[in-house]
């Protein structure tokens, strides 16, 4: 019964903008529960840069059981742990990290923007001081966050080549089976010059890294690479292997340098790959 509605509003185009209204709801208690649970926590602390809120601690955020072997074991930086969720708009650290790289490193402003499965509060921003696009597989679930938004797929672009300035695909390869061919149109869409922000879970002990294209299981691939629609876990260093196979030339920022940055609550540990078209 519950497949058949599922179907049946599939097929008239309102299951993902439902499910995505449904989400939005569920956040919206989820925030105020937040907002009066961590009163207790507010002052000195943590600011998030979106909100300019400050706490002494921010939500965490752990892996489930059936995933947390595979996080765990790999040592995966997958945005779990400590002060992960700002308590006052619920902005993630994996946002909150792309934002102090986009205001620190990368001019943006005024730039052609395309934005992978646009986060809420990222989008929010970018959007009064940029040319921006969004787009996703399944657009209805992020219709909330801009009305605008178009389907796309990573592995094959609507885009002509060297249509952008910047590309940002927050956490968006791991789930994509072929993330080669993604990075050479990702590559081919950029303009030369242009920057790509295609952060993903990376694992800091595997010697290779993990994936098997004959697995189609969820619980499977929940179990092996810590989500259920993930595909892989990387390596760093074959992650950038790939990138500069697909043309582009890479440049690492070290944690140790985002540090500074540490005071807004970012990723413990994890270090930005920038993959430029052209010189970096
Ligand atoms: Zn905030």
């Amino acid at each position: 019964m519950k497949e058949q509605l599922k179907s049946i509003l599939k097929s008239i185009g309102v299951y993902h903008p439902l499910q995505s209204l449904y989400r939005s709801i569920l956040r919206n208690f989820e925030n105020l529960r937040y907002k009066i649970t961590y009163n207790r926590y507010k002052g000195k602390g943590y600011t998030c840069n979106f909100c300019n809120a400050t706490y002494s601690k921010f939500v965490p955020e752990y892996p489930s059981q059936e995933i947390s072997n595979a996080i765990y074991t790999n040592k995966v930086i997958a945005g779990y742990g400590e002060n992960v969720f700002c308590p006052n708009c619920l902005s993630k650290n994996r946002e909150r990290l792309v934002k102090d790289v986009l205001d620190n490193f990368i001019h943006f402003q005024e730039k052609k923007i395309l934005h992978f499965s646009p986060e809420k509060h990222l989008f929010r921003y970018l959007k009064p001081l940029s040319d921006i696009t969004t787009i996703d597989i399944f657009p209805g679930f992020y219709k909330y966050i801009d009305k605008k938004i178009i389907y796309g797929d990573a592995t094959d672009l609507r885009f002509a080549d060297n249509s952008f300035d910047i590309v940002i695909a927050n956490h968006i390869l791991e789930h994509i089976p072929d993330d080669r061919k993604a990075m050479k149109e990702i590559h081919r869409v950029l303009l030369k010059g242009g920057v790509a922000l295609l952060q993903c879970p990376w694992s800091v002990s595997l010697a290779k890294t993990i994936e098997d294209p004959s697995i189609n299981d969820k619980a499977k691939q929940a179990e092996l690479y810590g989500q259920a629609d993930h595909v892989r876990i990387y390596t760093l260093e074959d992650y950038i292997e790939r990138l500069k196979h697909s043309g582009f030339t890479v440049r690492t920022i070290p944690y140790e340098e985002l540090l500074q940055f540490s005071r807004h609550a970012t990723q413990v540990g994890e270090p930005v790959v920038l993959a430029y078209k052209g010189n970096a």
